[in-house]
């Protein structure tokens, strides 16, 4: 896919070959004591992957899976993304592998610190700017503000983002990925709907949602508001279908109490089905919200939706993805898709540095400016070139990576300066 990319950005190789290695990657062990008294060491990382366009940002994933080469690879994709929607920043990720829930909120405000201790000098306001991700949230990020300070002797807003919003949080921030993702949908759906054969009115539009998360239940609860019809959603244990669609708010406001997808209550003809069923609901919209690689090459055969939103950072597999455009699915990228929450990370950014805070509103207009001019050119690239749109989200993202790399100093300047 990147290969295809290359072909239609039209950049130097000096580009190509400074996106070949991650600038720097970080392995560290946090020792935490456990509230039995026990002490634990957990293994924590952190990789930068490119810095050509400004300091890097990327999320820090809590989760058992968590290695080196997904936080390579996320960092990877965070370099594109901030490229794609023409955010100042480079791409990084970090992670602790860990399953959060198997700690008390003790254990887990430890953990964070001590992964802060061990981070901290690979972060910084001006260098690499880490934001909640999987099983990190505004709690975490709070914890982790407040130590870098305590590290640096001096308050730091700037550091994180995702903060919760009386340590210099943005409003909008808690739901930016949602909101965007919801605007690049509004955005994309009329042109795509013939040829993908989607319905013209959102209440003949069938969704279903993989992964209700941070992300997932706020994309859901967008959809149904604008009169979509949500027909499943899932989280790690449960998953529930309704074919005359669910009321999302009270399974959402439930999720959020509880932690917990099921529960008593529910109105209408709703059943319980594995996490696979969802998968292969025949649906208008199929929204993956959890993980990488969701669709594979095992499912991907049983995937019946027309057209696909990538909320998830990387949930269809390359093979899937072949398979998929080649039976004439539409597939929204991830680094488009659910960019909102990255956009509104620089404006969080933006205003600490600022000191000056913006109002709801403000925060809103600029997100629904910027999702859709770039939703705009990425469409206009797919159409110029005749390409997916996933192919032509790297293209754009490419092509501002190119300009920055050559702006550095490019092997073809060297070439053509005069000698000294
Ligand atoms: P989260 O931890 O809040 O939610 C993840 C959800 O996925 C949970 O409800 C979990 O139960 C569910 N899940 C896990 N495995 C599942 C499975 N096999 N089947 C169904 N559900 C499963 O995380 P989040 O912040 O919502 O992130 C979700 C995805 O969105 C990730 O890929 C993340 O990288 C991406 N993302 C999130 C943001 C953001 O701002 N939150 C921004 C960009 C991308």
């Amino acid at each position: 896919m990147l290969d295809e990319a290359f072909e239609h950005a039209d950049v130097s190789s000096d580009t190509i070959e400074r996106l070949r290695l991650p600038k720097s990657a970080l392995k560290v062990s946090i020792p935490v004591r456990m509230d039995d008294g026990n002490l634990r060491t957990f293994a924590g990382y952190r990789v930068r992957y490119d810095d050509t366009r400004g300091p890097t940002k990327g999320g820090i994933r809590f989760h058992p899976k968590v290695n080196i080469d997904e936080v390579q690879s996320l960092a990877f994709w965070m370099t594109f993304k901030c490229a794609a929607l023409g955010i100042p920043f480079g791409g990084a990720k970090g992670g602790v592998t860990v399953d959060p829930k198997e700690l008390s909120l003790h254990e887990l405000e430890r953990l964070s610190r001590g992964y802060v201790d061990a981070i901290a000098d690979f972060i910084g306001p001006d260098v690499d700017i880490p934001a909640p991700d999987v099983y990190t949230n505004e709690l975490v990020m709070g914890w982790m503000t407040d130590q870098y300070s305590t590290i640096t002797r001096e308050l730091t807003p700037a550091v994180f983002t995702g903060k919760p919003l009386s340590m210099g949080g943005s409003l909008g921030r808690s739901t930016a990925t949602a909101d965007g993702a919801s605007l690049v949908i509004e955005r994309l759906l009329p042109r795509i709907r013939e040829s993908a054969g989607l319905p013209e009115k959102p209440e003949d539009t069938t969704v279903a949602v993989q992964g209700f998360g941070n992300a997932g239940a706020a994309i859901a609860e967008r959809l149904a508001e604008a009169g979509m019809k949500v027909v499943g959603v899932s989280d790690s244990s449960t998953a529930l279908h309704a074919p005359e669609g669910l009321d999302v708010g009270p399974i959402a406001e439930r999720k959020r109490e509880s932690g917990e997808l099921e529960g008593e209550a529910l109105e209408g003809e709703v059943s319980e089905i594995e996490g696979e069923e969802l998968l292969a609901l025949e649906v208008d919209l199929l929204i993956p919200s959890a993980l990488e690689g969701a669709i594979d090459a095992d499912n991907v055969g049983d995937v019946k939706a027309k057209a696909i939103f990538e909320v998830a950072n990387g949930p269809v597999s390359p093979d899937a993805n072949s398979e998929l455009l080649d039976r004439g699915v539409v597939i929204a990228p991830d680094i488009l898709v659910n960019a909102g929450g990255v956009t509104v990370s620089y404006y969080e950014w933006v205003q600490n540095r600022a000191g000056l805070y913006w109002d709801a509103d403000e925060v809103r207009d600029r997100l629904r400016d910027k999702m859709g001019t770039e939703t705009d050119a990425i469409w206009e690239i797919a159409e110029d070139r005749q390409v997916p749109l996933r192919v032509a989200a790297y293209v754009h993202a490419l092509r501002r990576l190119g300009e920055a790399s050559d702006a550095r100093g490019s092997a073809e300047r060297y070439r053509a300066a005069p000698a000294a």
